[in-house]
């Protein structure tokens, strides 16, 4: 059955800013040059300005992005295999595996049903002389920093560094995601609100010492040519991507401020008891990468609306701790996690959809018995 309502249309959000976008591939194309060249560079200045971050390095993808930031915490001695990272429960495998890549013992924290990041008052009972960072994820598009998470890691000397793959744009106050911790990975894969047309990635940072670790561990280690100084990686950003992600920068806040009239259109038409919507926030501090509700019959609602022409998709079925990658957390209990992942069922959303279409979820999701 063909859907009338998809969950997200990547060939309408491309076709949106087509001229602009075939004009920057052309371009890549017809330079003869296609890594760590122009395109890349002007991208990770343009971005690192938006972000309002001193420093940005572009790499592979998202997982890289945040493997990268350990690696070069562990390769300057700020931290040892074996140290604790405080990191959200509910949260995309590939926080997680950023953290146990690098040998790093990742310590996983209940998130507030209520809001869906993680819960700040667990973060003591959680603490040892082992922690070295925070991860906080700003999951769904929303901010999940607190002042409380501030001092916290000041208190304790400790990094926080945010994965900010779902969150580009989004804003604490004046400061946007990415530029309030140590250090931000973000992921370019072409569903988020900043997608290329492939992989791709990239790290902000505050501490140009920093910034140049990994910018030479994303590129084997060396920082001249045939020179290695750390066993690294080939993690690079390619000229296309580059010049695509310029041309969806200039767009990206009118996306977002579209995503959140989408979000404001949910809100004021969904009415249905069984379905419940999260806490609200200041609007500059949700981006909506996603519209999640949730649901004790979340999958007869996604049969109901799947059977009526809307496609929806769970984000995420399994937690990490319940993972088969991750055996030895299998009989961790964590059940607000538990919860949000067996009720969580994300509407379309994006810079496409229609009011029409956001109208016409909204009552097959009221009709749902
Ligand atoms: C997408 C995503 C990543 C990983 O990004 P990739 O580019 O797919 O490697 C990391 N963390 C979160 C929360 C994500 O949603």
């Amino acid at each position: 059955m063909t859907e009338e309502i998809p969950f997200l249309s990547l060939r309408e959000v491309t076709s949106k800013y087509s001229s602009e976008l075939h004009e920057a591939v052309a371009r890549v194309v017809d330079s003869g040059w296609y890594l760590q060249g122009s395109e890349v560079h002007a991208f990770e200045t343009e971005y690192a300005a938006y972000i309002g971050s001193p420093c940005c390095v572009s790499c592979a993808n998202g997982l890289d992005a945040l493997i990268l930031i350990f690696r070069a915490y562990i390769e300057t001695g700020v931290m040892k295999p074996g140290d604790e990272v405080i990191v959200p429960a509910n949260t995309y495998i590939a926080s997680i595996l950023s953290i146990t890549e690098n040998g790093l013992v990742p310590v996983l924290v209940e998130p507030r049903f209520e809001t869906l990041e993680l819960d700040d008052s667990l973060l003591e009972q959680h603490l040892s002389e082992r922690t070295r960072a925070v991860l906080l994820v700003h999951l769904y598009g929303r901010c999940a920093y607190t002042e409380r998470i501030g001092s916290f890691c000041e208190r304790n000397g400790l990094k926080l560094i945010e994965d900010n793959a779902q969150a580009h744009g989004c804003r604490y106050g004046k400061v946007r995601t990415g530029s309030i911790g140590d250090a931000a990975g973000h992921s370019f894969y072409p569903g988020k609100n900043l997608g290329a047309f492939g992989d791709g990635g990239a790290i902000t940072c505050r501490d140009p010492e920093l910034a140049a670790v990994v910018r030479s561990l994303a590129n084997y280690g060396s920082s001249r040519k045939y020179v290695f100084d750390f066993c690294g990686r080939n993690s690079r950003l390619d000229e296309i991507q580059a010049a695509v992600l310029r041309v969806k920068l200039r767009h990206l806040d009118d996306d977002n401020a579209y995503r959140r009239s989408v979000a404001d259109c949910y809100r004021e038409n969904l009415r249905n008891p069984k379905v419940q919507q999260p806490e609200e926030l200041p609007a500059e501090e949700n981006v909506f990468h996603l519209y999640p509700v949730f649901c004790n019959e979340r999958d007869r609602l996604q049969c109901w609306l799947s059977e009526n022409g809307v496609g929806t998709v769970i984000h995420y079925p399994i937690p990490p701790h319940r993972q088969k990658c991750y055996r030895r957390w299998n009989s961790l209990s964590l059940p607000v996690t538990e919860r949000i992942h067996r009720e969580e069922l994300s509407l379309p959303m994006g810079p496409v959809i229609t009011k029409e279409q956001v109208l016409r979820v909204a009552e097959l999701v009221n009709a749902f018995k």
